[in-house]
């Protein structure tokens, strides 16, 4: 069954119609890249930089050490993209130390507090540290930013403005970057959807993340054992919202790729082709048996399935839908 597995590896990755399909990886650390490789990635669709920030004794890394680290993960997709998402800390991925935020209380909710581009904005000139690193970095390989939990405008304002600034400290220090580095926005807040016109004029690409998207639309802690039975990628508003996403996007001609855990689970893979989507971001580990779903996969029949499924909103109804769409 592995050995099978592997043989796909080398398969060009298209539904039976022949329509390219493309399986990046999500890492933690530069190193993943080296399975995301092995597992034939076409690219890095979520690296979740938070990780280097984490559980750390000495402080943050500085710019230096960013750059460097980024680096290695372009290094190691040798030329493939490399998509960098800004610091996403809070909730279920604490800060040792919240930068210079002193005397930080404890929150009561904190999936709704400072968290991801909320904590970066506080904190401007860590956030822009990282932001020189990451257009650093893009001198040595394709990279593109992208920006975690956003849904106001002015929110997105600030952070554009932000990455100006940073290119011209660049500017001005003589370091080099990709001048056409493309800038993404993850989908991951409900508000984001149904403001998504917001969203397709500022930025380049979209990355909907599944698991908070989940989490904030049915109001369900992600990390809450005591709810986990509540927490479902069937439920009709979740496939309205990710399906939504996904139209308007195709519509306006702006990419738009899943990056949560729903791209990685080859039970979804169906049902996420017939919603449209041609981008999928998971961990390494998933790559191939999500493959084995896309090059077996019938686009126009699962079109149909899917539009139907979507249109659904009794649980019964959408399972067995659900089930027959894993038959075609
Ligand atoms: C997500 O929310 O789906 C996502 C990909 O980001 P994270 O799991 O890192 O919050
Ligand atoms: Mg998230």
């Amino acid at each position: 069954e592995q050995r099978k597995l592997q043989m796909l590896r080398s398969a060009t990755t298209q539904t039976l119609d022949g329509t390219p399909i493309a399986l990046c990886a999500n890492i933690e650390l530069p190193v993943d890249g080296v399975a995301a490789c092995a597992a034939g990635a076409a690219g890095v669709g979520l690296f979740r930089t938070e990780f280097l920030f984490m559980n750390r004794r000495d402080g943050l890394p500085d710019e230096e050490e960013q750059v460097a680290q980024y680096r290695c993960a372009i290094e190691a997709m040798g030329g493939l993209p490399v998509t960098i998402r800004t610091i996403d800390v809070g909730a279920d991925k604490p800060l040792d130390t919240r930068g210079g935020a002193d005397g930080f209380e404890a929150e009561m909710n904190p999936a709704l507090g400072l968290r991801a581009i909320r904590w970066c904005l506080s904190e401007p000139q860590m956030f822009l540290t990282q932001l020189r690193a990451i257009l650093r970095a893009s001198a040595f390989g394709p990279v593109r930013i992208l920006i975690p939990m956003l849904a106001h405008a002015s929110e997105i304002d600030q952070t554009l403005d932000l990455i100006d600034d940073a290119r011209r400290q660049c500017d001005a220090a003589g370091l080099a970057y990709d001048p056409n580095l493309k800038i993404g926005a993850m989908i991951e807040i409900p508000a984001a959807v149904l403001a998504l016109p917001l969203f397709l004029k500022r930025f380049d690409f979209l990355s909907i993340g599944t698991n908070d998207l989940i989490q904030y639309a049915l109001a369900i802690d992600r990390a809450d054992s005591a709810v986990a039975h509540l927490y479902d990628p069937l439920h009709p508003a979740v496939l309205t919202l990710i399906s939504m996403t996904i139209r308007e996007a195709t519509r306006a001609r702006v990419p738009v790729a899943v990056c949560g855990e729903m791209a990685g689970d080859p039970t979804m893979t169906r049902l996420l082709l017939g919603m449209g989507l041609r981008e999928f971001s998971m961990h390494p580990s998933q790559l191939l048996v999500v493959k084995r779903e896309v090059l077996r996969a019938d686009l126009a029949a699962l079109e149909r399935a899917a539009a139907d499924l979507v249109a659904m909103v009794e649980p019964l109804e959408i399972k067995a839908a659900f089930e027959r769409l894993g038959q075609l």
